[in-house]
């Protein structure tokens, strides 16, 4: 064909013209099914790991991304349907950066009737003094931001505060753990915080985070980007991030293997002398171990 040619292709496949009504049926129809399918994941996510409990006040932290906004949605749906009680209220916290659009967080629960409430602290001034140049802030910040909702979980009489970590999150954390800090530790689905006051619970846990951007997209939640302050990512977690992608890619069981790994450890297999000791299989040095002088 010549550049110069716009014609549709000749006897072959021409796309069919594009239909609104059949577009939106379509999307509907996607957003039912993805919808089914995550409240399914964090129906069995709470029910092994007793997340959501009759008579809780869950604190839902709503940051304005993605993975909030589809927990969020997913608890009320949940709520709706299961046979106990139990309350939810949306918190979400502007750290005054700049350009933080809060009233289009409050906007959309106010009209959806969700029960929540803003806070306002200005972290922001903080970690500008406190981090180094060039530094990111995300640790400092996210520091900060989980003692402001811990606070607030207490002030608004919460007795779980839920996050939305996903699986993703969750495999790249033991992944970043086991490479950079030399832990075997993820991300629970559910933490007695080491204040002893609250406990965390990540009703996503087993929610693949594709599923959750799809779906997002298709609700066309108010969202609120994380990197308005500018920092970037930590270095770190995108490498990992992009190396489990790419295997990923290459074998579409790595990602669900590796979450399976997370819940079936073997001690025997391992080098925790104190988990070993737990089961049973205690390793014994001997004080007067020859090869001590070695
Ligand atoms: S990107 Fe900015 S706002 Fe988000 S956690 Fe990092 S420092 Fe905080």
């Amino acid at each position: 064909m010549s550049p110069n040619d716009l014609s549709p292709s000749k006897g072959t496949h021409q796309d069919a013209p594009y239909d609104p009504v059949a577009a939106a049926e379509a999307a509907k129809k996607q957003r039912t099914r993805l919808e089914k399918r995550l409240m399914r994941e964090v129906a069995k996510c709470s029910v092994e790991f007793g997340l959501i409990e009759p008579h809780d006040k869950i604190m839902v932290c709503l940051s304005g991304g993605k993975d909030s906004w589809v927990m969020l949605h997913l608890l009320r749906r949940i709520q709706e349907k299961a046979l106990m009680n139990f309350e939810l209220i949306a918190v979400n916290l502007d750290q005054v950066q700049p350009g933080f659009e809060q009233h289009r967080i409050s906007d959309y629960l106010e009209e959806h009737g969700y029960a929540y409430k803003m806070l306002r602290k200005d972290t922001y001034s903080i970690v500008l003094e406190k981090v180094a140049k060039g530094k990111t802030y995300c640790s400092l910040c996210s520091r900060l931001r989980r003692g402001n909702l811990y606070t607030a979980a207490q002030e608004l009489g919460c007795n779980k505060i839920a996050l939305g970590h996903h699986r993703d999150d969750l495999i790249e954390t033991a992944m970043l753990n086991l490479l950079y800090s030399g832990q075997l530790k993820s991300m629970p689905p559910k933490l007695h915080a080491d204040d002893g006051r609250n406990i965390v619970i990540r009703p996503l846990a087993f929610c693949a985070e594709e599923v959750i951007a799809e779906f997002s997209q298709l609700m066309d939640f108010p969202i609120l980007p994380c990197n308005l302050c500018g920092s970037q990512e930590n270095m770190q977690r995108q490498n990992v991030k992009a190396m489990i992608g790419k295997l990923h890619a290459e074998n579409g069981h790595v990602k669900g293997n590796m979450m399976t790994a997370l819940g079936n450890v073997r001690v025997s297999h391992l080098l925790d002398k104190d988990l070993l000791e737990l089961k049973g299989k205690a390793v014994v040095s001997r004080e007067e171990d020859p090869l001590k002088r070695m």
